[in-house]
């Protein structure tokens, strides 16, 4: 492959997640096709935006869709749409908030993560309500005053046992009139989620493209509010605003659509077969090692219904010695740590024969 050769980077399996830091995920032939069509002919960067965005929506039963340069994006342009709106003068002003309404953002303790940033980014202010451990419906009606621009809601590994219920935060925050964003970025499968959490009452849910979707990697999804979405493409790219810097190309948008329209076609019951007769494998193959014992985990690390592995190493295997060895080989493979003397393996991105690639490498390192 030229990408190798040519810049002198290793091969690389992953069997670890679809980490941007990996390059996420691959992107199929359809989406390939559909980007390179794209990229032959000049349009109206913004008629193409709105028409993507109209058949995404009917495709995912939301009532608007729009496409970002990642979730991460998505978030950015959301906050700043929702502090802005359709503005001028505020759009021009951003990230500066000063003399804006609605500025606050209010997200569980237990949510925070890097993402907030995309928050802060456009200027706004996050208020944390509750605690690692819980969050009472009374902290988020306390939260909730006319400065408040949003909830924003970060599904996944963050999700905690003592937060609020979704519903719940939906049916406060509505009841005030105030909108609640779902940070969705790594929630596929299930693909009904495209239009779950819009069903369930909120604003807006945002997806990466570049995840599961296997659309391009620069690319995310938001559904939801048309009014929020036309707010946001004013807020955004080629518009001088504080977007402007998250360019969507036309390539983007056009493999987007194609990703969502293969994501949709897809026999998601037989993938996580497939997924399942991996791990299967795996476990039965590494279970007959000594001081090796390897179990099937569920779900996964975003909280995606597909199972993993679970390697636990006796002493003296040491796993940070056996993840650089998985690392250090040809093609290089990656893998996730655990918390303890483990190691998880993950089949979501493996094609071909890569899933026999792993066990035989790692049965050959651990003998
Ligand atoms: C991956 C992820 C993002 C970022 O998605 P990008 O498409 O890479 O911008 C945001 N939030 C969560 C919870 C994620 O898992």
């Amino acid at each position: 492959m030229s990408i190798h050769t040519d810049l002198g980077i290793r091969p690389l399996i992953n069997a670890s997640a679809t980490l941007t830091r990996l390059g996420g995920s691959v992107m199929p032939p359809e989406v390939l096709e559909a980007m390179q069509d794209a990229a032959r002919y000049h349009i109206e960067l913004d008629d193409m935006q709105r028409r993507v965005g109209a058949q995404i929506a009917k495709l995912t039963h939301n009532e608007a869709a729009f496409v970002a340069t990642g979730a991460s994006a998505g978030i950015t342009l959301a906050a700043a749409a929702l502090m802005a709106g359709k503005n001028p003068a505020f759009i021009q002003q951003l990230p500066d908030t000063t003399g804006m309404p609605k500025t606050e953002f209010i997200v569980h303790k237990s949510h925070r993560n890097g993402y907030d940033h995309a928050i802060r980014a456009a200027g706004g202010k996050v208020v944390e309500i509750g605690t690692a451990l819980n969050t009472h419906e009374w902290e988020l009606g306390h939260a909730i005053n006319e400065r408040t621009a949003a909830v924003f809601w970060f599904q996944g590994a963050m999700t905690g046992i003592g937060d609020l219920p979704l519903v719940k935060v939906i049916e406060i925050a509505k009841a005030r009139g105030v909108p609640v964003i779902v940070d969705a970025a790594a929630q596929l499968p299930p693909v009904e989620n495209l239009w779950k959490f819009t069903q369930m009452g909120a604003t807006m849910a945002i997806f990466s493209g570049g995840k599961d979707l296997r659309g391009p990697q620069a690319s995310g999804l938001c559904v939801g509010s048309a009014e929020l979405i036309s707010a946001m493409a004013m807020n955004g790219s080629p518009n001088h605003s504080v977007g402007r810097g998250m360019k969507v190309g036309k390539e983007e948008m056009a493999g987007l659509l194609a990703a969502v329209k293969r994501y949709l076609s897809l026999d998601h019951e037989a993938r996580l077969l497939k997924d399942e007769r991996v791990v299967a494998k795996w476990n039965e193959a590494l279970c007959g090692i000594p001081g090796v014992c390897a179990e099937r985990s569920w779900p996964n690390e975003a909280g995606q219904p597909l199972p993993r592995t679970r390697v636990v190493f006796d002493p003296p295997y040491d796993r940070d010695a056996i993840i650089a060895k998985l690392m250090a080989g040809e093609p290089a493979i990656a893998v996730s740590p655990g918390k303890a003397n483990d190691i998880y393996l993950n089949p979501m991105s493996l094609e071909g024969d890569e899933a026999e690639i792993v066990l035989n490498r790692l049965i050959e390192i651990l003998s």
